[in-house]
């Protein structure tokens, strides 16, 4: 007895159905899709209850006669590929032909659609994928497609529903990410009889962000420079070095328009931010790349979040290169944020600013203090002990700060108010007030420092009295035979002594060690957790970052003023100034609009 059978096109429908539309809010991606597709200016999206209960996405755009509203309807039914050769080049969103008779067959379905010049329009009601009405409908032109009760029909499926609310943010993730990629359409979404947003059709991609997420984000955006790559375009903005995000969420790629996850480009961002993005955070990205069409495969994913690169190396390599140019790029507008109010604009960026001292606060008592050294000198200084966020009072020992001397400012790039806390530096610009974490403003300079001797010559290394061997465990010692140039270049003496067992004789002077065979194992273990991407000078950076944390001045290492003012010089001139190695940012802008809002100034 035969036991194979062709499915019904209902149930091929509903089976398609579960690829295509995971959640309410597959069924509003694939919807505004179409209306993308069809030259919409303005999409509409309404939902209630998470979408489960009710989703309809109305559209301004082209519309469809009565035959193409039921052929659309059918499955493989698409007016945007002809044949398997159109795939090389798809220029539409959508192209498989699966999304509205697969929404179609798992809930209850209504398209109401006119063409401009159409006299009436169509209306078509499906219910669970079986057809029930057709007749003349009355709507403006475009399209509606009205979803109701998702998955009715469908109970496993609808188990693995998460809250209303869960399934709201998802959706109003996916209008964002359309929003985002499109700035031209105007958009809204009502959410349970309440507007959530609407954004008008906006000129830029900057209008957009601005309209989306706020001035205060756009503000801590870097336009992206373009990568002189003939076969990549990049644009779009991504956040200056300091800012992240515990998600994803805010984390955007577009491959030629289209909203993607992809986990090379991922890789290829955290890399391009390397240090300058906290551990376990995200960055913001706004990323634009446009290829050729027939150097992208988008027909992997049926809900096609995925797509394969011809290229990959050349992508990913293009990523890094655009995020860094684009993070040591912004450091001029950064550096501006130094200048004293009412300066001239004319200082340029790498000049050595005129920092004037105030006197009274640079008094005898203070500059005699003994203190840790700052710059280069510094690094061979023992770790201090000390816990970098304690005390977070102000301390009473400093005067109050007078206001500043009224003197010509021209020439001044910051003015520096006092230290609070032994920690944060005070100072005045134009915006109001910024402060600077003396911590992580000398790690910066530590590391930057350090990674320039070490691609230059190499750290400077220090002999250890006693060689002294340890054995590794066989995975150990084939990481190390290939990494040890690497290891030379950082100051560490190794060779190879046997099997599995390796000499060591020196260790980087910048560095205490007390136990050379302890330092080595946590050096590997620490190296090699850093990633297996990561090139060879990367492994140099990963450990000076590592290091430079206990060698940099802490919290409560009082400085002397010469000493804070260096510091800020110094950082000013590194390449990446605006976070420490570890990506969490050196400085904070508290502006003047701010305090007037917390004085109740303004509202
Ligand atoms: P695909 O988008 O892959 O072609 P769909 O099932 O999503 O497949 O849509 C089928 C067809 O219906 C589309 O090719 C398009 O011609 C038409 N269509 C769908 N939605 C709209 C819309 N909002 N406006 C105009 N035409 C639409
Ligand atoms: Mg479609």
């Amino acid at each position: 007895m035969s036991r194979i059978r062709l499915l019904s096109e209902t149930v091929a429908s509903q089976v398609a159905a579960g690829e295509v539309v995971e959640r309410p809010a597959s069924v509003v991606k694939e919807l505004i899709e179409n209306s993308i597709d069809a030259d919409a200016r303005k999409i509409d999206v309404i939902i209630r209850r998470g979408g489960i209960s009710l989703v309809r996405v109305i559209d301004d755009g082209c519309g469809m006669d009565r035959d193409d509203a039921l052929l659309s309807l059918e499955r493989h039914a698409t007016s945007k590929i002809r044949s398997a050769a159109d795939l090389q080049a798809v220029a539409t969103l959508g192209f498989r032909g699966e999304a509205l008779p697969s929404i179609a067959s798992v809930s209850r379905f209504r398209l109401s659609t006119r063409e401009t010049d159409a006299v009436a329009g169509t209306e078509i009601i499906v219910n669970g994928g079986k057809l029930e009405t057709v007749r003349d409908g009355g709507e403006a032109p475009g399209t509606q497609v009205e979803v109701r009760s998702l998955f009715h029909n469908l109970p496993a499926r609808r188990k693995f529903l998460r809250s209303e609310n869960t399934e709201s943010r998802n959706i109003e993730h996916q209008i964002h990410l359309q929003a985002i990629g499109h700035p031209q359409i105007g958009f809204s979404l009502m959410r349970d009889d309440r507007m959530l947003f609407q954004l008008p059709p906006a000129a830029t991609l900057s209008d957009r962000i601005r309209d989306l997420y706020g001035v205060e984000l756009l503000q801590r955006l870097a336009e992206v420079t373009d990568v002189a790559s003939p076969s990549i375009r990049v644009h779009g903005f991504v956040g200056q070095a300091g800012l992240s995000r515990q998600t994803r969420t805010q984390q955007l790629v577009f491959v030629n328009g289209r909203a993607i996850q992809s986990s090379l480009i991922t890789a290829g961002i955290r890399e391009g931010y390397h240090t300058a993005l906290m551990k376990g955070q995200y960055p913001v990205t706004f990323l634009f790349l446009e290829f050729d069409p027939a150097a992208v495969d988008v027909n992997v994913h049926p809900a096609k979040r995925e797509v394969r690169f011809r290229d990959p190396n050349g992508v990913r390599e293009a990523i890094v290169r655009c995020i860094q140019q684009t993070l040591e790029g912004g450091r001029a507008a950064w550096q501006e944020k130094f200048r004293a109010p009412g300066s001239s604009p004319a200082v340029s960026g790498k000049a050595v600013p005129d920092l004037t001292l105030r006197p009274d606060i640079a008094g005898p008592e203070e500059s005699h203090r003994e203190l840790p050294h700052l710059g280069p000198t510094v690094i061979s200084r023992p770790a201090v002990a000390g816990d970098l966020h304690s005390g977070t009072k102000v301390t009473t020992d400093e005067p109050p700060a007078p206001i500043p001397p009224k003197r010509d400012r021209s020439q001044q790039q910051f003015q520096i108010i006092g230290v609070l806390s032994k920690l944060y530096v005070l100072m005045e610009n134009a915006d109001g007030l910024v402060l600077v974490d003396q911590h992580a403003a000398h790690e910066r300079i530590l590391f930057e420092e350090l990674r320039r001797r070490m691609e230059e010559q190499g750290v400077p290394a220090q002999k250890l009295l006693l060689p002294q061997t340890f054995d590794v465990p066989p995975r150990d010692a084939d990481w190390i035979e290939r990494n040890l140039s690497v290891l030379q270049k950082m100051g560490i003496g190794i060779e190879s002594f046997g099997p599995a067992t390796f000499k060591i004789d020196t260790v980087p002077s910048f560095l205490n060690v007390s136990d050379p065979v302890q330092f080595m194992r946590k050096v590997i273990d620490d190296l090699k957790s850093a990633g297996n991407s990561t090139s060879a000078m990367r492994l140099g950076e990963e450990m000076i970052a590592k290091t430079v944390c206990r060698h940099a001045v802490k919290a409560n290492d009082p400085l002397r003023y010469p000493e804070v003012e260096k510091m800020i010089r110094d950082l000013l001139d590194c390449d990446l100034p605006y976070c420490c190695p570890h990506g969490r940012p050196t400085m904070i802008q508290i502006s003047l609009a701010e305090l007037e809002k917390k004085f109740g100034r303004k509202i």
